[in-house]
C-alpha cells in the first residue's frame, strides 16, 4: 500500500546501481542530498532523524536534515525518510501525521527503487512511528483522521515514546 504511493510520485534511481551494498549506500547518500540540495547539519549515532527549513533574512531557504549515515536498512530507511519530507515538501499534507506517512511512503518507495532490502525491522519501525504519530494528532485534537492512517490506529489509542 505505501509503496503504490510513492509509485505514483515516480521513483528514481540510477540505470546501473553498485553491486556492493556499501557502495550502494554512499551513492544513494550522495545522489539524494545533491538531487534536492540537502545539508546535513548532523550524522546521527543513533537510529534517529530530522528535517527542517532554515529561512533566512534575505529569502533564501536551506534545506537540512539531521541523520545517520545510510550504512544498513535502517539507516538507510530513516535517512530516506529524512529526505522525502525536502522531496515532498513541508506544505503539501497536512496533518502533520499525514506527512509522516507520506515522507515514509516516499522513503520505502526510493528503497525499492535502489533495490535496497527493506527488512522486518524497518517494516515494523514504519508502523511504529506511524502508530505514535496518529496518536499524538489525536492526543493535539485531530478532527479526521485521513483514511491512509487508519490501519495506524494505535489499540491502545497512544504510544508512550516516540520511535522517531
Ligand atoms: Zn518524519
Amino acid at each position: 500500500m505505501i509503496q503504490s504511493v510513492w509509485e505514483r510520485e515516480g521513483a528514481r534511481a540510477p540505470i546501473v546501481l553498485p553491486r556492493g551494498m556499501l557502495a550502494r549506500y554512499e551513492l544513494l547518500q550522495a545522489d539524494l542530498l545533491s538531487l534536492y540540495d540537502i545539508h546535513v547539519r548532523r550524522w546521527r549515532s543513533s537510529m534517529s532523524g530530522a528535517a527542517w527549513e532554515e529561512h533566512d533574512a534575505d529569502g533564501t531557504i536551506t534545506r537540512v536534515i539531521d541523520t545517520p549515515r545510510p550504512r544498513g536498512p535502517m539507516s538507510a530507511a530513516i535517512f530516506c525518510h529524512e529526505v522525502g519530507h525536502h522531496a515532498i515538501g513541508f506544505d503539501r499534507y497536512k496533518p502533520r501525521c499525514l506527512e509522516e506517512y507520506h515522507a515514509w511512503a516516499w522513503s520505502l518507495g526510493t528503497l525499492a527503487a535502489w533495490d535496497v532490502t527493506i527488512s522486518d525491522r524497518v517494516r515494523a519501525r514504519v508502523h511504529e512511528s506511524l502508530e505514535y504519530a496518529v496518536a499524538k494528532g489525536l492526543r493535539r485534537g485531530l478532527k479526521r483522521l485521513p483514511d491512509e492512517l487508519v490501519p495506524f490506529l494505535s489499540e491502545l489509542g497512544c504510544a508512550s515514546d516516540n520511535p522517531g
